[in-house]
């Protein structure tokens, strides 16, 4: 089963050392349930396998930016990679260290840059001329130098969903390879720029470690022609985008493997690595907790009716995504080919479609594994459903990190006329 954390205990599901019956029944359902440990063990991998090479990991928050998870790996030295104003407000409220954060993205507004600045966070991660001219203006205005990196496009292709693939020339991300070196030379004429290191972020869910080495190795080469031209390059930012497997059968990548391959190519260079993982932390960590309302044959098919919809986990309507679906109490059942639908008026609303899996009956509850990235994060209130609260367990206890939203939640902010 594609999840880390979770196992059966005597014929139960457990998330750690507490039961998902145990959860479901204090908050009901769907839920998210989350395994603190397996988090946490996740970004362990990643400082562990780095040794003695200087780095930061900064976690992508994008992937879950729930305050209970920003705030527990906060706790343990994580730093953090934001997208918008709104994140950044986010790892602050949760303790995180601004001072550890990078902000990418192709579309930040003058808003947000002031803000960032103003809170003193570690690095912008550039994607155009124009988006350096700005920062360099805000700068200015604070009379303060703003650090920056070129987030640069390699042009490697990435075998995954084109929705989440980054790393190709016509992609809107990042300044092409080609024309870096001249805006680096640019960029170090201003004055209230200083220039850091170069970043590159190639795409999202990609199982083959050779693209981050072939996207490393072009990125190297500009290093060396930068320091040449005597731009000093301190780090060097690669992104995340390690996938996991969703799949029973899927293999998942090692995160000590993965780095193996890269710091042997940093050897020897004097270069700090920064890395930006997201779905490879927390995506095993977590699933989704769900009740059989109905089972509904029709001529041809078996419906599963469970109460989480699309607007809970949108993944297999956005991306085709494969999610494994296994029942809470493990006893052993007549196989059934079903689709796992929710309730929500939309064809697309579907967990699987013509899935073998042990026959469930109304009132069991179900696992949608290997939810704990672009889950909840995703998640909206589509047909007026409020949003699942958020669980955290950690050893034999637990934490509820989110309420479940009501009704008033519903329309806070709204006006009849
Ligand atoms: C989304 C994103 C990440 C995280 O990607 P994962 O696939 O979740 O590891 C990192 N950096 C940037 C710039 C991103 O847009």
């Amino acid at each position: 089963m594609p999840t880390r954390g979770f196992e059966y205990r005597s014929g139960l599901l457990c998330c750690e050392d507490v039961s998902l019956e145990e959860i479901s029944s204090r908050v009901g359902t769907p839920a998210y349930v989350y395994a603190a440990r397996s988090i946490v063990e996740n970004y362990r991998a990643y400082t562990r396998a780095c040794g003695a090479v200087p780095h930061t990991i900064h976690y992508a928050v994008k992937a879950n930016g729930s305050l209970g998870v920003l705030a527990l790996l906060a706790r343990h030295g994580a730093g953090f990679d934001i997208v918008s104003g709104g994140e950044l407000f986010r790892v602050l409220q949760a303790g995180g260290d601004p001072a550890r954060v990078v902000f990418p993205g192709v579309g930040k507004t003058a808003d947000e840059i002031d803000y960032a600045l103003g809170a003193g966070i570690a690095i912008f991660n550039c994607e155009s001329e124009a988006e350096l001219e700005l920062i360099h203006e805000r700068a200015k205005r604070r009379q303060m130098r703003a650090p920056i990196t070129l987030r640069v496009n390699p042009d490697v292709s990435a075998e995954t969903h084109p929705y989440i693939a980054t790393g190709l020339r016509e992609h809107k991300f990042g300044i092409p390879i080609g024309e870096a070196e001249d805006l680096y030379v640019r960029a170090a004429r201003m004055e209230n720029l200083e220039i850091r290191g170069v970043s590159c972020h190639i795409g999202s869910q990609i199982l083959d470690i050779n693209a981050f080495v072939e996207a490393l190795s072009k990125i190297l080469d500009l290093i060396d022609a930068l320091r040449r031209r005597g731009i000093p390059i301190r780090h060097l930012d690669l992104g995340g985008g390690l996938g996991v497997g969703y799949r029973p059968e899927d293999e998942t990548p090692e995160i000590g493997d993965y780095l193996q391959a890269l710091l042997e190519k940093l050897e020897g260079r004097d270069l700090e690595l920064h890395l930006e993982p997201g779905r490879s932390i927390v995506a095993q960590a977590g699933i989704l907790l769900t009740t059989v309302l109905y089972r509904k044959q029709s001529a041809s098919k078996e419906f599963i009716i469970v109460d989480a919809a699309m607007n809970d986990l949108i993944r297999p309507a956005l991306y085709k995504s494969y999610h494994d679906i296994i029942p809470v109490r493990a006893a052993g059942r007549e196989p059934v080919t079903a689709d796992i639908v929710g309730p929500i008026c939309e064809t697309g609303d579907f967990f699987a479609r013509d899935r073998r899996m042990p026959l469930v009956e109304a009132g069991e509850l179900l696992a949608v594994c290997t939810a704990g990235a672009y889950g909840f994060a995703l998640s909206s209130n589509y047909n007026a459903r409020p949003r699942a609260p958020e669980v955290l367990v950690e050893g034999g206890s637990f934490t509820v990190i989110r309420d479940r939203e009501t009704y008033a939640d519903l329309i806070r902010g709204e006006r009849t006329g």
